[in-house]
């Protein structure tokens, strides 16, 4: 499923996040940046030694839930991969939106700073961190909206590892397209 918006396309994929071929993938890393389970674990499976190699390197220190870091995308079809920690789901009331907010609009800017046109995101939170997925969709979708505009970026892909997630995502962006446009 495609929406246009301005010039920029938001595309649902259901699919595998490390097969996209956008200019960028983003990784749902955890704060150490040394590689995890999900689709952290597949992302560096993926690219090979290069990334954990260059997150080490470049980022000793990790990085904190809602900032963004950029390494190569190694052996991936991607040139980039932007690493982003999203917060831990804790019940909704330890600032867990404005941590996934973060995320989503830090990766976006870190993006533009390379002059890539097309990115790729996974449902961000929603896997071993437990971000309920209704809610979580809204806070990528909202933002991601929100935040294009300050982009030169032309292609935006979530994608959805299974069925039910990919339907929850279509649910939420007809609507909250539907209301951005009025
Ligand atoms: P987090 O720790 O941020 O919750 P996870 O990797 O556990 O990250 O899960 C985030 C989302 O990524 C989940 O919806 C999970 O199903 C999905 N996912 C796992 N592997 C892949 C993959 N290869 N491509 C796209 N999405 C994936």
């Amino acid at each position: 499923m495609e929406k246009k918006l301005g010039s920029s396309i938001i595309k649902l994929v259901k699919g595998d996040i490390t097969k996209e071929e956008t200019d960028v993938i983003v990784n749902a890393a955890n704060p150490s940046l040394r590689g995890g389970g999900g689709v952290d674990g597949a992302i560096h499976h993926a690219g090979g030694q290069q990334i954990l190699k260059e997150c080490i390197a470049k980022y000793p220190s990790g990085c904190n839930p809602g900032e963004a870091r950029i390494t190569s995308g190694g052996l991936l079809k991607a040139k980039w991969v932007i690493h982003t920690p999203g917060p831990i789901w804790k019940g909704g009331n330890r600032g867990e939106s404005t941590i996934l907010r973060n995320s989503y609009k830090n990766s976006l800017l870190l993006a533009e700073e390379y002059s890539v046109s097309s990115i790729a995101f996974p449902s961000i939170s929603t896997g071993i961190y437990g971000y309920p997925i209704e809610y979580a969709a809204e806070v990528a979708i909202k933002t991601v909206l929100e935040v294009l505009s300050q982009t030169n970026i032309k292609r935006i892909h979530f994608v959805l590892f299974s069925d039910s997630d990919y339907y929850i995502y279509k649910q939420k962006l007809e609507s909250i397209i539907n209301e951005f446009e009025k």
